[in-house]
């Protein structure tokens, strides 16, 4: 059989199973050890029958098993970059790479050329706080989680794509209140436990990553409880939370720092997604 028909019977079938259809690509990648430019150049060659079994393995637990793809493949590309993740860790969303673009902007805004101290709560895989610190040589980020296995996998992660930063076990702010930050970023867990969340997702993503609480508020308020203690005398705080949460972070925001100017943001889905607040000496 030749790639070209491989490819065009695999998406077919994801549509039957009303899956993604890139996924055959992605998983092709993998399998082949090539570039999707690379497979397109070769659609035309003959698929070894070795490559077809892989496939079709893997293929079909993502289909019939309901194993997400990054998980089968052992990576998610975030911003450019090959993160590894294992079931220990959530598979980081596009969401989050419009944070950590957001933060970026903001750096730029208000410290541009200067150091500054980061943390990023919750790493999971590092997604966030390994991007910044290779995006940005001006952040020197700390970054903190709860799990030691997923601390392990953000650890060779920073190694593999050559960033440098520290990272922390603890639960929340525990690990870092002895530290100052100038830009506190966290996307926590943050479905509400009574929501209704996909096979894909509950089944598969660590559960410990996913839930925030009855109303999925939980973690933003322990944050916002205390992250006055860990922040210098001008600071922003970045987070990413649910889309129906816009009012409530709002809320929360006065509540906890009632002089600060805080700002909400949609995504590239025109969905609330992203809250900063400016804690501090700011004159905006
Ligand atoms: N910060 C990590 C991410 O954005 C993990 C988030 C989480 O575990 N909720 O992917």
């Amino acid at each position: 059989m030749k790639y070209l028909k491989l490819i065009q019977e695999a998406e077919a079938l994801a549509a039957k199973c009303e899956k993604e259809e890139s996924a055959v690509i992605l998983l092709l990648e993998y399998v082949t050890h090539q570039s999707s430019t690379e497979l397109y150049l070769h659609l035309y060659n003959e698929v070894p029958k070795d490559i077809y079994d892989t496939f079709y393995n893997l293929f079909n637990k993502y289909l019939y098993h309901n194993e997400p793809i990054q998980y089968l493949t052992g990576k998610s590309c975030f911003y450019g970059y090959d993160f590894k993740v294992t079931p220990d860790v959530l598979i980081p969303r596009y969401e989050t790479e419009e944070l950590v673009e957001q933060v970026l902007y903001r750096y730029d805004a208000h410290f541009k050329g200067q150091k500054v101290d980061v943390c990023d709560l919750a790493t999971g895989s590092g997604c966030i706080g390994i991007t910044l610190a290779l995006e940005e040589k001006n952040m020197n980020v700390v970054a903190t989680d709860i799990s030691s296995a997923a601390l392990a996998i953000a650890k060779e992660n920073c190694k593999s794509l050559g960033a440098s930063i520290e990272f922390l076990e603890g639960d929340m702010l525990e690990p870092v209140l002895n530290r100052k930050f100038d830009i506190f970023v966290s996307n926590p867990p943050y479905i509400p436990e009574t929501e209704d969340v996909m096979a894909l997702v509950k089944d598969n993503e660590p559960n410990l990553a996913l839930f925030g609480g009855e109303d999925g508020l939980k973690f933003y308020r322990i944050i916002l409880k205390d992250v006055g203690k860990v922040l210098k005398n001008k600071a922003i705080i970045c987070f990413e939370h649910g889309y129906d949460k816009k009012d409530a972070m709002i809320a929360l925001a006065k509540e906890y720092f009632p002089n600060s100017k805080v700002e909400v943001l949609k995504d590239l889905e025109g969905k609330d997604r992203m809250t900063f607040i400016y804690v501090g000496e700011w004159n905006v």
